[in-house]
């Protein structure tokens, strides 16, 4: 199987001990999340060989998030900004397994990805190169350095993969559609909600205020024509508890997802797609990595933590043979 490549922000994250406003809690656990390393960590513990590169503070949380990383065996390459601070983002619970997460990201270390970041070779070797819609809304240092990423994986016949992520504090929704647009441009491979498949659509009445709720299978197959006309590309759309479908050259599957006690539904999209790229690489059916990919993010939801618990496959297995049975 290929190795893979990914790259973009992680911050030190203070999640409440206690549910409740940050107003009010009055202890904190720290830890560490970005979207690209939880996908790292996801891969590594199933098995993938896999390197994260970005840029920390030279500060207590950079080395934490350095260490934290590769202390779970990704391969690590970061880069120490001497100038500026690591990025932090709370976690407030608020109850029946919704939280809310606020970033203090703007100028941080993670945020000043530079093009030179990503040295001569990393891209070209790895068999896949994945990256979400947050990092080119980072800064301009941040977008040219996707965009130089994605050409060169394009060069030199890697495969592109792409989870548009979007996250409306980093940017309008006009903004984030051309520039994750431009990125999304090179992928091969897409993930995303609707509204995010809708967000980065050249149908422009899809793109703003759209809401699909529960869609269908049949009007999710018809929102990735109008995104992929020529169906060159395999889009994955991520439908939280409905599970997902996934759309490859005008064929679509869906698989349904499971039904599990939730605790805390974030990392369940970043456990998701690491699932689905573990079979991507190994050469997978749309079946079975669609299957592995639910499993992953419906098994995250029932545990806190953003990628703590990251399942190996051993653990897949339990939890599929525990009688987590597909919602039908
Ligand atoms: P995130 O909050 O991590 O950004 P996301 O919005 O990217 O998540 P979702 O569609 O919410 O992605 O979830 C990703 C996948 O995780 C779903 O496709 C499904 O497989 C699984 N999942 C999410 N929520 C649930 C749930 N409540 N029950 C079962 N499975 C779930």
């Amino acid at each position: 199987s290929g190795s893979v490549l990914t790259l973009g922000e992680t911050m030190g994250l203070f999640s409440g001990a206690q549910t409740g406003s940050f107003a009010h809690v009055a202890q904190t656990t720290i830890g560490i999340g970005g979207a690209e390393s939880n996908v790292a960590v996801g891969l590594a513990r199933l098995g993938i060989p896999v390197s994260w590169v970005g840029r920390v503070g030279d500060d207590s949380l950079g080395n934490r998030v350095v260490r934290e990383i590769r202390g779970e065996g990704v391969d690590v390459r970061a880069t120490l900004d001497p100038d500026v601070p690591t990025g932090l983002m709370l976690k407030e619970f608020r109850g029946r397994g919704t939280s809310r997460v606020t970033y203090y990201r703007s100028n941080s270390a993670g945020s000043r990805l530079s093009p030179a970041d990503i040295a001569a070779g990393v891209v070209e070797n790895a068999s896949l190169v994945h990256l979400t819609g947050i990092t080119p809304l980072l800064s301009e240092s941040a977008r040219r350095t996707c965009l130089s990423v994605v050409r060169r994986a394009h060069d030199a016949g890697v495969r592109v993969s792409l989870d548009i992520n979007y996250r409306c504090s980093l940017a309008e929704p006009g903004v984030a559609a051309e520039a994750i647009g431009e990125v999304c441009g090179y992928a091969d491979l897409v993930f995303g909600s609707p509204e995010e498949i809708a967000l980065v659509s050249p149908v422009s009445q899809l793109r703003e205020g759209t809401s699909f709720g529960t869609t269908s299978a049949e009007a999710i197959a018809g929102l990735v024509r109008s995104f992929d006309p020529d169906g060159r590309r395999e889009v994955v759309v991520k439908r939280g508890a409905f599970g997902a479908t996934s759309v490859n050259g005008g064929a679509s599957v869906t698989a349904a997802g499971h039904t599990v006690d939730v605790v805390d539904t974030v990392g369940a999209g970043d456990a998701f797609v690491a699932g689905y790229l573990s079979g991507d690489v190994q050469g997978w059916t749309i079946e079975q990595k669609l299957a592995r990919a639910n499993a992953c993010g419906a098994l995250m939801c029932t545990i806190p933590g953003d990628w703590e618990a990251s399942p190996t496959p051993a653990e897949l297995d339990e939890f599929l043979d525990s009688g987590a049975d597909p919602v039908q």
